[in-house]
């Protein structure tokens, strides 16, 4: 083949056909042609996104910044210390709260040097923050820059107590917005998808970064806020992947359904939940109802923003904007990786950058395990862990714990998923005699006159006790019973409750 032959080459590539979460693109080279799907083409096909204060950025396709998330686990723990030294000595200089908390721990910022200090450093939490602030003090004791440099204020939901507010700069719209970068490209997600976000806009940070981050990869975002939105918007915008709830988009299906949309074939290719914690059943249903890929994602307003890989198998934490400690339940000693303990967070702040709220072993009340800090199959090298559960959504009977996510299990059963929608709500109650605590667990039907009631129980009861001996045993002894209510569509308590619905209340 001459040189001049191959300058009249006629090149490029085509998208042929799409299934859900893989594209088959036509790739041609004069005569030739080879078909590869887009994970290959993903690889190959670089997209340059101009320099920035955080350096010359390359998307992939397959990672937001390459350098980075492959990272050797030498290198990146010594990045990690490097930005440890530098935002402690921030927090010191900066932060009205951390001046004043140094001095009274007679701690000298200088002596954190590496992660492992940061054992040394008392705890703080959502009440310290709250402390901190009006309406208990005249100013926001955490904030940490003049308000010149403060470009937005969010709050978190406030579901315990006074929302606890955060001041961020546009640094840290930077950084979070890079964080929800890495992990939608991480997820598959390419320039050109069409992404609903149903998440709620306002003074929370989800939605708003996650629309700021669809300009970093090329994605346009349909900002409805909720999944109420009407079915129309589907097939008009033609949209690739939504981000929601699991029960929100589990509703979404059910009333595109009604209108004769199957969601199979609404040409969503990606499912991004978020916002609580769900087993794994519940999102191998909505895998299935929708025919795609659903990943999650752990994001909160004090900038963890974790998420699945394409690999499906835990979420990656980006280790060198945010550091995650699992401490035991008494926050004295880090646990073992693979053990389950609470989350304790401290930003990090790449040397020379700014941050508006900056936090420091912050206790966020969930729990997780580290599965690995080995390289993942998707390249990267960030730690992952398990989906975090809330605290707050554990209860103790008898000396044994069981989590909201124990419960849905327990409804997510395959079986049980033809009589009912997913939706249930789960109270516990003390018994009649002293020592006796009962459950009671309220499942919506489809229909609730054909219904396998008897089958669903002894579904929910296997799997429920499964794990939990401690547990078991007093239900073999009968000190913890199991009782079941079946209610017709939106019949539920949670109906008539506005906010989050509380799916596992201890009414003791
Ligand atoms: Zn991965």
């Amino acid at each position: 083949m001459g040189s001049s032959k191959a300058l009249k080459l006629r090149t490029g590539v085509k998208q042929i056909f799409r299934v859900p979460s893989r594209a088959f693109y036509f790739l041609y080279i004069d005569d030739f042609f080879i078909i590869i799907y887009l994970q290959l083409f993903r690889k190959v096909f670089k997209l340059v996104r101009s320099s920035d204060i955080m350096g010359e950025m390359t998307i992939t396709g397959h990672y937001f910044r390459e350098y980075i998330e492959t990272m050797e686990r030498g290198e990146l723990d010594a990045l990690i210390d490097e930005r440890i030294q530098y935002t402690v000595n921030y927090a010191a200089e900066n932060s009205p709260f951390y001046k004043k908390w140094f001095r009274d721990q007679r701690i000298k910022p200088e002596n954190i040097r590496s992660h492992e200090d940061l054992l040394e450093l008392p705890i703080i939490s959502g009440k310290t923050i709250r402390n901190y602030q009006p309406p208990e003090m005249p100013d926001f004791f955490f904030r940490s820059v003049d308000w010149n440099d403060v470009y937005t204020i969010h709050e978190t939901s406030g579901t315990s107590g006074t929302p606890k507010s955060f001041f961020l700069t546009w640094e840290d719209w930077q950084r979070y917005s890079e964080k929800y970068a890495r992990i939608f490209v991480s997820q598959g997600f390419v320039p050109g998808d069409r992404v609903v976000i149903c998440a709620s806009y306002g003074m929370n940070v989800g939605a708003n970064m996650m629309t700021a981050t669809a300009h970093e990869i090329g994605m346009t975002i349909i900002p409805e806020g909720k999944c109420t939105f009407p079915v129309r918007v589907i097939q008009s915008y033609r949209p690739t992947a939504i981000v929601g709830s699991v029960f929100k988009l589990l509703r979404l299906a059910r009333r595109m359904s009604k209108e004769h949309m199957d969601p199979r074939g609404s040409g969503i290719n990606q499912l991004v939940v978020g916002g609580e914690s769900f087993c794994e059943e519940s999102r191998k249903y909505l895998a299935e109802i929708w025919g795609c890929n659903v990943y999650n994602t752990y994001g909160s307003t004090e900038g963890t923003m974790c998420g699945e890989c394409s690999d499906l198998n835990g979420l990656h934490v980006p280790e060198d904007l945010v550091h995650l400690d699992v401490y035991d339940p008494r926050l004295q000693q880090f646990v073992s990786d693979g053990e389950c303990g609470r989350i304790v967070l401290s930003t990090l702040l790449p040397k020379g950058e700014k941050c508006g709220t900056l936090l420091l072993n912050y206790d966020t009340e969930d729990t997780t395990a580290v599965i690995t800090r080995d390289r993942c199959n998707c390249g990267r090298t960030h730690m992952k862990v398990v989906t975090p559960q809330r605290e707050a959504e554990t209860v103790w009977v008898a000396g044994s714990p069981f989590n909201k996510v124990d419960v849905e299990r327990g409804v997510f059963q395959r079986n049980n998923m033809e009589y009912l929608t997913g939706e249930y709500e789960a109270f516990l109650y003390g018994g009649h005699d002293e020592g006796e605590t009962v459950l009671r667990v309220s499942l919506e039907c489809i229909d609730p006159e054909n219904c396998d009631k008897s089958g669903i129980k002894e579904n929910f009861i296997k799997t429920f006790f499964l794990f939990k001996p401690g547990l078991a045993q007093s239900y073999d002894d009968e000190t913890f019973k199991v009782i079941f209510h079946f209610t017709g569509p939106e019949e539920l308590e949670l109906y008539r409750i506005k906010g989050r619905p509380r799916r596992l209340v201890d009414r003791r």
